[in-house]
């Protein structure tokens, strides 16, 4: 799909919307989720304009890689090192509603699973 640079996100990126940032890096930034769905809800996001994970090139492996060492940072100095779960919504049947890439760490509070 095209990528729509007046998603929520991209206006983050922009500074146009503000949010709470535990992160920046060249890559990538990572800010809490407006509506949490756990006491740790942070997402990861790259500054490339990338609208869904399974739209990728091969390109962007190293940048994935990326987002999900981030991921593991932020969940370790977050306080939920010992259990956290990652999630990519790809597509509106999966519950993505931003189109942009964006990783969900989530923790501090029991996870089940399967996830619903
Ligand atoms: P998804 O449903 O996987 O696309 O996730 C999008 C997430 O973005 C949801 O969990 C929303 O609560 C979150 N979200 C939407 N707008 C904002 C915002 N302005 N700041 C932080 N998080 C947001």
């Amino acid at each position: 799909m095209a990528y729509d640079d007046q998603n929520v996100f991209a206006r983050i990126l922009r500074g146009e919307i503000s949010a709470a940032i535990v992160h920046e890096d060249e890559h990538c930034i990572a800010f809490r989720d407006v509506q949490p769905q756990a006491p740790v809800h942070v997402l990861v996001i790259p500054r490339a304009a990338i609208a869904k994970l399974g739209e990728v090139g091969p390109d962007a492996k190293e940048l994935l890689g990326h987002l999900l060492w981030v991921a593991g940072e932020v969940a370790r100095r977050e306080g939920i090192g010992d259990a956290f779960r990652t999630v990519i919504n790809h597509g509106t049947g999966a519950g993505q509603s931003v189109f942009h890439l964006h990783v969900h760490v989530l923790g501090g509070r029991p996870l089940a699973w399967p996830p619903g």
